[in-house]
């Protein structure tokens, strides 16, 4: 049987020869994710509910189109997370280029008041430093204690994107992998070799649903950032601006007023940056010059990187027979670097 040389699969066992957890990823996923994905990394968890107690974690990506991928990777990304103690405590001593930060749905879950849990996420949210602190002067008004307990998380720059340094592209939250996880929502009641099965075929049958998506784009982008740039160009039409030097425009918008570099591609509303789609400041000075604004929109939205994306074909392996029985599946034994059988 030919085994794909990017997949990884690792059984760890624990005294005497017993099951304990399984790693594994498919080699199309690390492909796919090294060239054509953006470098933020979703993790979250879902229970098993059979015989056995235990947890399936799902690392997940975002495509240029916002759909889910699942993924294998090794270089440097953002890894979001729900801040569960086990996450917050493996992740700098396995990966320690990696920046963690923290999802702002499950931080705003932490409040019970309606109120302070919208603002939260609002916080997390805002790319503007003044907008956050208003946000928390808020929270402070609600309730002083929620206010304390908010700081009381950790740096800023772990949850509130305003204070990050490294682009985001908007995913703030591990909704994302919470879908996937109600895709195997099936598959937690039956035993660790059968999930791992379903699991293949589920990815598999994600690769196949969203290759032809491609066909339906009617621009050099993806839908949703089409969608976007519509919507920017829009508000666009509504900002007044003045050349400052060449590439560098002074834009008034609708909220504030903004210095847009278009040499770097940089807006000081951060959106451009963080995005990697023009932002409504930045299609001001795009049109004003007449260039083309799809040059402007980063290279994971492009509809070519899309077809790349879900171009490569699954390769049919051949299948063992899938153990049945609990007991096999819980006297699974390998060695470290056993791979195979996920290509
Ligand atoms: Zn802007």
């Amino acid at each position: 049987m030919s085994v794909d040389p990017d997949a990884v699969t690792d059984i760890l066992t624990g005294p005497g020869d017993r099951f304990e957890c399984f790693f594994w990823t498919y080699g199309i996923s690390v492909r796919v994710y090294k060239k054509n994905l953006r470098p933020v990394v979703i993790v979250d968890g879902t229970f098993l509910k059979g015989r056995y107690p235990g947890t399936i974690l799902s690392a997940i990506a975002v495509d240029g189109n916002n759909h889910d991928h699942v993924v294998g990777v090794d270089h440097q990304f953002i890894l979001l997370s729900d801040r569960h103690k086990s996450i917050i405590q493996g992740v700098p001593k396995i990966l320690p280029n990696v920046v963690h930060m923290y999802c702002s749905y499950h931080m705003s879950g932490k409040f019970g008041h309606k109120k302070i849990k919208f603002l939260v996420q609002e916080s997390a949210k805002t790319l503007n430093q003044q907008e956050f602190w208003g946000n928390m002067l808020g929270i402070w008004v609600l309730s002083s204690k929620a206010h304390e307990k908010l700081m009381d998380v950790g740096p800023l720059e772990k949850w509130a994107s305003a204070f990050q340094e490294k682009s985001r592209y908007g995913i703030v939250t591990t909704n994302h992998v919470e879908s996937w996880n109600k895709m195997i929502i099936g598959e937690r009641m039956m035993s660790v070799t059968t999930i791992v099965s379903m699991i293949r075929d589920n990815v598999i049958r994600h690769y196949r649903d969203h290759r032809n998506d491609s066909l339906k784009f009617n621009s050099p982008v993806t839908t949703w950032c089409q969608e976007q740039i519509v919507h920017n160009a829009a508000v666009a039409r509504k900002c007044t601006l003045e050349r400052a030097s060449a590439g560098i425009w002074s834009v008034t918008g609708l909220k504030r007023s903004c210095v847009v570099d278009l040499n770097k591609r940089t807006c000081t509303c951060k959106w451009f940056q963080t995005m990697g789609i023009p932002c409504e400041h930045a299609m001001a000075a795009i049109k004003e010059v007449g260039f083309d604004p799809y040059k402007f929109v980063e290279v994971y939205y492009l509809k070519k990187t899309y077809i790349e994306t879900y171009r490569e074909e699954w390769t049919p392996t051949e299948r063992r027979k899938m153990a049945t029985t609990d007991k096999r599946d819980l006297t699974l034994k390998t060695s470290k670097n056993f791979k195979g059988g996920t290509s």
